[in-house]
């Protein structure tokens, strides 16, 4: 299952935190640990973090420009489908905050509505084999479409929103990393 998910920026700010698990962690100590590791990792190894593993559970990480989004998930759990639901995470987040982020004055309350969609999107229970399309969250009956994106097998309910979905997607997550704040 998963037991977060944060949303820091590069400065080590948490600026978005959901907590569903049983984990209190500090999240302004973690995001200082964070980018400390990052700037260490990408210095002396020039890396990317992507996963940690701390005995049974691993913290998974996917970066756009300047905000990291992390998950915080049982060892067990799928990477793959971990990475794709931090993935729908940025898009959605960036989507909707992008006037606010690109010229921020520090006030995090400002992303406190995202609370109520990100269960929603984050899901954290990884139990359950229902389909939820990825651009409008409508529960899909039988009829879907899948699409491939950067090796991620994505679920729509029709090819508007598929289209929709691609658009944002290749505005948010080029090449599956960076997005600039313009
Ligand atoms: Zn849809």
């Amino acid at each position: 299952m998963i037991h977060s998910l944060w949303i820091l920026n590069n400065n080590g700010i948490c600026i978005f935190q959901l907590n569903c698990g049983c984990f209190e962690i500090d999240p302004q100590l973690f995001s200082g640990l964070l980018s400390a590791l990052s700037s260490f990792t990408r210095e002396t190894i020039k890396r990317e973090i992507n996963t940690i593993l701390i005995e049974d559970v691993k913290f998974i990480f996917e970066k756009s420009n300047n905000l990291y989004f992390v998950l915080c998930a049982d060892k067990k759990d799928n990477n793959i489908i971990l990475h794709k639901r931090l993935i729908r995470v940025q898009i959605h987040f960036l989507n909707k905050y992008k006037d606010i982020l690109s010229n921020w004055n520090g006030e995090v309350s400002k992303f406190e509505p995202f609370g109520e969609k990100v269960d929603k999107i984050v899901s954290c229970s990884m139990e359950g084999t229902e389909l939820y399309c990825e651009n409008c969250e409508r529960l899909i009956p039988s009829n879907f479409i899948t699409k491939n994106i950067d090796l991620h097998d994505f679920y729509f309910c029709c090819e508007t929103c598929q289209e929709q979905f691609e658009r944002l997607y290749s505005k948010f997550i080029q090449h599956g990393t960076h997005f600039e704040l313009t």
